[in-house]
């Protein structure tokens, strides 16, 4: 099973999980550009995490044989804080960054005025530089912040083919699909969305324009839902190829509308041939020699 997992914050996980992930088939991410659990108190607060995001983490993930790409963007909790909006005169820079295919994540929040001016603002954004868009719904009401993030998008004159809505459920799914957007589901341990929901989902929606992800962060979270998602699909009755079609032609195909996926495997790794000391900027992920 090869996977592609479409949103997860590797930044915020071990190379335990990296190692993990590998074994279970993952072979490439993108990581979202989001807070920190707290607030930031100033811009350069994001100019640090971005760099990182396409330096640092890039680097460790390929020390574990998988491709990292990432996202830039204002995300929506933090929109509301004004330290923090003055980011926006910085995202064109990081938009222009290999390894970046996404704006985002972008959306709503709690629904406040200055939210709706940010996620106005990035769309246009990925519009003119010509990325595609991920959206995260509210956890919080979470039907009528779809339905206005629905709004949102058709109004910014960007194809809905070029943006996914993130965090979907059994309440949002339906008109998401009508809107022609990408579909985004979190699997979770124990809140909002799990395997067995997500097959259902899937039996009744089909697999066209549908991404599954692991979401995984700081927060009680698994990097491996990606991988149980597809093995509750094949116990469920779904192919192989159904299988490979949401969890790697999806992604695949989603993200290559920024023209900078990197999908070749990271040399010598398939192989497990024992890795000569890679550095980034001097550093490595080693920790003294390897016995
Ligand atoms: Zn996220």
């Amino acid at each position: 099973m090869r996977i592609f997992d479409p949103h997860i914050h590797m930044s915020a996980r071990t190379t335990d999980d990296y190692i993990a992930m590998y074994e279970s088939g993952v072979r490439a991410v993108v990581e979202p550009s989001f807070w920190l659990g707290q607030p930031r108190t100033s811009v350069g607060s994001f100019v640090d995490y971005f760099d990182a995001l396409i330096g640092w983490e890039r680097f460790r993930a390929a020390q574990y044989g998988i491709r990292h790409h990432c996202t830039i963007g204002l995300n929506p909790k933090e929109a509301n804080d004004p330290r923090c909006r003055e980011v926006l005169a910085v995202l064109p820079r990081y938009l222009a960054k290999d390894g970046v295919v996404a704006v985002g994540e972008l959306g709503y929040d709690s629904m406040t005025p200055e939210e709706d001016e940010v996620f106005v603002a990035q769309l246009a954004l990925a519009r003119d530089v010509g990325l595609p868009a991920v959206v995260h719904t509210p956890h919080r009401d979470k039907a009528a912040g779809t339905t206005r993030t629905l709004d949102v998008v058709r109004d910014s004159g960007i194809g809905p083919e070029r943006v996914v809505v993130d965090h979907l459920n059994e309440t949002t799914v339906a008109e998401v699909a009508a809107s022609g957007c990408w579909m985004g589901f979190s699997i979770y341990p124990d809140t909002k969305m799990d395997e067995r929901r997500m097959v259902a989902i899937l039996r009744e929606y089909g697999t066209e324009r549908m991404l599954v992800n692991s979401a995984a962060d700081w927060g009680q979270s698994d990097p491996l839902k990606t991988r149980k998602t597809g093995q509750a699909m094949l116990d469920a009755g779904f192919t192989e190829h159904d299988v490979d079609v949401v969890l790697w032609q999806n992604p695949v195909a989603f993200y290559g509308q920024s023209g900078r996926l990197h999908l070749d495997p990271v040399p010598g790794f398939a192989e497990r041939e024992p890795l000569a000391p890679a550095t980034f900027e001097g550093n490595s992920v080693l920790r003294g020699a390897r016995v």
